[in-house]
């Protein structure tokens, strides 16, 4: 049996591995790298037998509408989610002339020929079991059996429990080949309550003077958190852009705080035209959670341009931002900058650690409870320097592949 890095190796982005075996070819995950950009795709393996999406996010999905006629398998909420972003990102491609190689029409090819899968299933003679990995609502692990060898791949994962969503799953099989992702196998993140009383603590602040609190957010699971975690700010929230669209589609799934977060959205102010724009600017004392997270776009742009010269009113990222956007370079240097404008923005700037996935010490963690016989490490910066920890830690054999490497087993 073999596995061929298509994509995620030594990198964040374009998750793709390619398990081969006798006449079977399937692809884990099938995503896009959307930063440097323009986005770049995995290697396009020849013939394939199925790909296996773990979650929505376009770092695993974004790429299936290059293979519109091959199968799909995923569970129902990646599925609708999965729509919601490729055709974001379609549209997103069109304003900013990229050329994708795909269409909306492809997007909906590619989702039709999807089979919606909650726990097992076959591909060919590989059983296939998917664990919740507990990253984002619908997101899960895959174990799978191929001659007898147990493969757990965890896709995105994240072990400890969050507002939305419990931890991951974990298999009780013994593992022969791990593949884990490694964003976090450098660091830790900060304790998550402490997190929440600093954020909060900012909000009151702003809130107190009038102001405008901005919050970017990916629109898929860090909007929904935030809403969970701001609870208590209910009269305050109005929530614009895909942000509302996939809390639409979320919140009618059974989770673990379904319920809340349905009265949550019931409540709060859902913004759709630029008239109510203005009028939530004027009238101040808000949170506003918006698209994009990165800030590439969507109406977070329409509101940095109203606020950016008010030291009343304040920008609050919450989620990863990448080298090269405007949302990193507005941390970094204070300057918002796009293709279009250059803002030197007076607000105050803060960054809170709520991330979905697995810290260092969390990694580590289910490493521990897999005991696998051999690890690879994929998705993450640093995978070299976290392989090599690895084994001088646990004295298990770690790959960090590249692209296209091909590992035997
Ligand atoms: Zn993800
Ligand atoms: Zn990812």
């Amino acid at each position: 049996m073999k596995l061929k890095i298509l994509g995620s190796g030594r990198e964040v982005g374009r998750s793709a591995i390619l398990l081969i075996h006798d006449n079977c070819k399937i692809s884990l995950d099938f995503g896009v790298k959307l930063q440097p950009e323009p986005p770049s795709f995995p290697i396009i393996p020849k013939e394939i037998d199925g790909i296996i999406v773990t979650h929505s996010h376009l770092d695993h999905s974004g790429a299936i509408p290059l293979l519109p006629n091959v199968n799909c398998y995923m569970s129902d909420m990646t599925k609708k989610l999965t729509k919601l972003l490729l055709i974001d990102f379609v549209k997103v491609a069109r304003i900013n002339n990229y050329h994708i190689g795909f269409s909306k029409k492809d997007v909906k090819l590619a989702l039709s020929n999807s089979l919606i899968v909650e726990k097992d299933f076959i591909i060919k003679d590989v059983a296939c079991k998917f664990f919740d990995a507990g990253h984002i609502p619908g997101s899960k692990s895959i174990l799978l059996n191929v001659q007898g060898k147990n493969i757990f791949y965890t896709g995105d994962i994240k072990l400890e429990k969050q507002n939305l969503i419990d931890g991951c799953k974990l298999p009780k099989e013994e593992i022969d080949i791990l593949i884990i992702e490694s964003t976090y196998g450098d660091r830790d993140h900060n304790e998550r309550s402490k997190e929440e009383d600093r954020f909060k603590a900012e909000i009151d602040e702003t809130l107190n003077q009038n102001g405008i609190v901005l919050l970017p957010a990916f629109a898929v699971g860090r909007a929904q958190e935030l809403l969970l975690i701001l609870k208590d700010y209910i009269d305050y929230i109005a929530i614009d852009g895909m942000a509302k669209d996939a809390t639409k589609i979320i919140m009618n799934y059974n989770l673990k705080s379904s319920t809340l977060l349905k009265k949550i959205f019931k409540r709060i102010k859902k913004v759709n035209t630029k008239k109510e724009r203005e009028r939530i600017i004027r009238k101040g004392s808000r949170i506003i959670i918006t698209t994009s997270g990165m800030l590439n776009g969507g109406p977070a742009v329409y509101y940095i341009k109203k606020i950016y010269k008010r030291k009343d009113c304040k920008i609050l990222f919450t989620g990863f931002q990448v080298e090269g956007t405007p949302g990193k370079y507005l941390l970094d240097t204070g300057i918002f900058r796009n293709e279009d404008l250059e803002l030197h923005v007076n607000c105050p700037i803060a960054r809170f650690d709520f991330s979905s996935h697995a810290g260092r010490s969390e990694l580590f963690k289910i490493i521990e409870k897999l005991n696998p016989k051999n690890i690879i490490c994929v998705h993450g910066d640093h995978c070299n320097e976290f392989a090599k920890d690895i084994e001088k830690k646990f004295g298990i054999k770690t790959f960090s592949p590249s692209n296209n490497e091909i590992l035997e087993f």
